[in-house]
């Protein structure tokens, strides 16, 4: 299998939400405790989730734009009773689905040096553009952000295309042009991949 490790730092700012509410901000940037050296304490982190996700979106960004089919998961037509792993879509084969188990594993990413801070947002009413709330706080991470990046992905040999395109991805990760988590459209959310090591275990 081939094992990534690195650092994410953020090139502009960054929110990955919880959708709860802390310490007084309403849409804050994910946190969790962790046991450090200092005992426990509280970190900024993106969920490996969230980061397969992004992942797996620009994935089929990707193949699509090469003319392969990708599924739509709203009709599941790769977990039709009948279908085999082999016939899936590439989407599917990469990153799992009810049937069968990802190959790629990504570890959640914990801040490492970590600034946040708060600006007004207000959410739009979907079809008016009318504020339907807030206006209210959004916690976000700030340019130079860095966050620990661990990624292991299995049996995919280096000349499977599947693994050609997630090195399309890992290049635009590391020119800092990879975008995650909310407020996209408006520039936030892009990261850098800093790769540490690159091998096969
Ligand atoms: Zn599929």
């Amino acid at each position: 299998m081939r094992v990534i490790k690195g650092k994410l730092v953020a090139v502009s700012p960054l929110h990955v939400g919880v959708g709860v509410s802390h310490g007084g901000i309403d849409n804050p940037t994910a946190r969790v405790m962790i046991k450090g050296e200092m005992g426990w304490e509280e970190k900024f982190y993106i969920p490996g989730s969230s980061l397969k996700g992004a992942l797996r979106a620009r994935f089929e960004e990707f193949a699509r734009a090469k003319g392969i089919h990708i599924c739509n998961i709203f009709n599941s037509e790769c977990i039709e009773d009948e279908k085999k792993e082999e016939e899936m879509c590439p989407a599917c084969r990469t990153f799992g689905n009810q049937k069968i188990a990802s190959k790629v594993r990504v570890m959640n990413a914990f801040g490492i040096n970590v600034r946040s801070s708060t600006q007004p947002g207000v959410a739009l009413g979907r079809t008016t553009g009318a504020v339907v709330h807030g206006p209210f706080e959004i916690e976000y991470v700030a340019p130079g952000s860095s966050f620990t990046f661990e990624m292991i992905i299995r049996d995919m040999s280096k000349e499977d295309p599947r693994m050609k395109i997630l090195d399309e991805i890992f290049t635009e990760m590391k020119n800092g042009n990879f975008q995650l988590g909310g407020k996209k459209s408006t520039g936030f959310g892009k990261v850098k991949l800093e790769v540490e090591s690159d091998v096969e275990v």
